[in-house]
Protein backbone atom coordinates (compact mmCIF):
# COMPACT_ATOMS: atom_id res chain seq x y z
CA UNK A 1 0.00 0.00 0.00
CA UNK A 2 1.71 3.35 -1.13
CA UNK A 3 1.73 6.09 0.98
CA UNK A 4 -0.08 8.89 -0.95
CA UNK A 5 0.99 11.97 1.40
CA UNK A 6 1.53 12.96 5.28
CA UNK A 7 -0.51 15.65 6.70
CA UNK A 8 0.72 18.53 8.48
CA UNK A 9 -1.36 20.92 10.30
CA UNK A 10 -0.46 24.62 10.45
CA UNK A 11 -1.48 27.90 11.45
CA UNK A 12 -0.89 30.04 8.10
CA UNK A 13 -0.36 28.44 4.85
CA UNK A 14 1.45 31.32 3.96
CA UNK A 15 3.82 30.86 6.17
CA UNK A 16 4.01 27.10 5.68
CA UNK A 17 4.11 26.87 1.78
CA UNK A 18 7.49 28.58 1.78
CA UNK A 19 9.27 27.41 4.00
CA UNK A 20 8.26 23.41 2.77
CA UNK A 21 8.73 24.53 -0.52
CA UNK A 22 12.62 25.68 0.18
CA UNK A 23 12.52 22.16 0.42
CA UNK A 24 10.60 20.15 -2.06
CA UNK A 25 10.03 22.88 -4.63
CA UNK A 26 6.89 24.64 -5.75
CA UNK A 27 3.17 23.83 -4.25
CA UNK A 28 1.05 22.00 -6.79
CA UNK A 29 -1.19 25.02 -7.70
CA UNK A 30 -3.31 27.44 -5.40
CA UNK A 31 -4.32 26.13 -2.14
CA UNK A 32 -7.74 24.58 -1.95
CA UNK A 33 -10.58 24.32 0.69
CA UNK A 34 -11.97 21.28 1.70
CA UNK A 35 -15.25 22.47 3.27
CA UNK A 36 -15.90 18.90 4.16
CA UNK A 37 -12.67 18.65 6.72
CA UNK A 38 -12.97 22.71 7.61
CA UNK A 39 -9.46 23.16 6.06
CA UNK A 40 -7.21 24.75 2.96
CA UNK A 41 -4.79 22.85 1.83
CA UNK A 42 -1.49 23.01 -0.57
CA UNK A 43 0.11 19.70 -1.67
CA UNK A 44 3.57 19.60 -2.39
CA UNK A 45 5.72 16.54 -3.88
CA UNK A 46 7.60 14.26 -2.21
CA UNK A 47 9.07 11.54 -4.74
CA UNK A 48 6.27 9.54 -4.95
CA UNK A 49 3.96 11.08 -2.52
CA UNK A 50 3.74 14.41 -1.17
CA UNK A 51 3.34 16.57 1.53
CA UNK A 52 -0.41 18.29 2.20
CA UNK A 53 -0.56 21.40 4.50
CA UNK A 54 -3.78 21.86 6.51
CA UNK A 55 -4.54 25.21 7.72
CA UNK A 56 -7.76 25.13 9.28
CA UNK A 57 -10.64 27.39 8.08
CA UNK A 58 -12.77 26.80 11.30
CA UNK A 59 -11.28 26.45 15.12
CA UNK A 60 -13.74 23.71 15.57
CA UNK A 61 -12.43 21.83 12.55
CA UNK A 62 -10.11 18.78 13.45
CA UNK A 63 -7.01 20.42 12.29
CA UNK A 64 -8.22 23.85 14.66
CA UNK A 65 -8.94 21.82 17.75
CA UNK A 66 -5.73 19.64 16.93
CA UNK A 67 -3.39 22.84 16.67
CA UNK A 68 -5.13 24.07 19.58
CA UNK A 69 -4.15 21.19 21.97
CA UNK A 70 -0.52 20.31 19.93
CA UNK A 71 0.59 23.09 18.11
CA UNK A 72 1.61 22.59 14.56
CA UNK A 73 3.23 19.56 13.50
CA UNK A 74 2.56 16.08 11.92
CA UNK A 75 -1.50 15.60 11.62
CA UNK A 76 -1.99 12.36 9.59
CA UNK A 77 -0.80 9.51 7.29
CA UNK A 78 -2.56 8.92 3.86
CA UNK A 79 -2.76 5.37 1.80
CA UNK A 80 -3.83 5.20 -1.18
CA UNK A 81 -6.35 2.48 -1.73
CA UNK A 82 -8.74 0.88 -4.52
CA UNK A 83 -12.25 1.35 -2.63
CA UNK A 84 -12.39 3.86 0.73
CA UNK A 85 -15.78 2.30 1.70
CA UNK A 86 -14.52 -1.16 1.19
CA UNK A 87 -11.68 -0.09 3.62
CA UNK A 88 -13.34 1.31 6.15
CA UNK A 89 -15.94 -1.63 6.22
CA UNK A 90 -13.19 -4.45 6.78
CA UNK A 91 -12.00 -2.08 9.84
CA UNK A 92 -15.20 -2.14 11.40
CA UNK A 93 -15.46 -5.67 10.80
CA UNK A 94 -12.12 -6.30 12.35
CA UNK A 95 -13.58 -3.57 15.55
CA UNK A 96 -11.48 -1.37 15.01
CA UNK A 97 -13.10 2.57 15.27
CA UNK A 98 -13.16 4.59 12.24
CA UNK A 99 -13.91 8.56 12.31
CA UNK A 100 -15.74 7.88 8.58
CA UNK A 101 -18.10 4.97 8.12
CA UNK A 102 -17.76 6.24 4.41
CA UNK A 103 -15.76 8.16 2.32
CA UNK A 104 -16.68 12.08 1.71
CA UNK A 105 -15.20 14.03 -0.71
CA UNK A 106 -11.74 15.12 0.03
CA UNK A 107 -9.18 17.30 -2.17
CA UNK A 108 -8.57 17.38 -6.29
CA UNK A 109 -12.14 15.02 -6.17
CA UNK A 110 -10.45 12.21 -4.53
CA UNK A 111 -12.50 10.26 -2.21
CA UNK A 112 -11.40 10.11 1.61
CA UNK A 113 -12.08 7.93 4.90
CA UNK A 114 -9.76 8.32 8.40
CA UNK A 115 -9.81 5.73 10.53
CA UNK A 116 -9.96 6.72 14.42
CA UNK A 117 -6.18 7.09 15.88
CA UNK A 118 -6.83 4.10 17.90
CA UNK A 119 -7.03 1.72 15.46
CA UNK A 120 -3.26 2.41 14.63
CA UNK A 121 -1.50 2.92 17.81
CA UNK A 122 -2.14 7.06 17.87
CA UNK A 123 -1.82 7.31 14.38
CA UNK A 124 -4.64 9.11 12.50
CA UNK A 125 -4.70 7.24 8.79
CA UNK A 126 -6.67 8.49 5.96
CA UNK A 127 -7.45 6.51 3.19
CA UNK A 128 -7.70 7.75 -0.63
CA UNK A 129 -9.64 6.94 -3.20
CA UNK A 130 -8.66 8.04 -6.76
CA UNK A 131 -11.16 8.93 -9.14
ZN1 LIG B 1 -4.76 14.18 4.00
Amino acid sequence: MKVDHIGVAVRRLSEAVPRWAALLGPAHGPPETVPSQGVRVAFLEAGDSEVELLEPTDAGSSVGRFLEHRGEGLHHVAFEVENVNRTLADLVARGEKVVDRMGRPGARGRIVGFAHPSAFGGVLVEFVERP
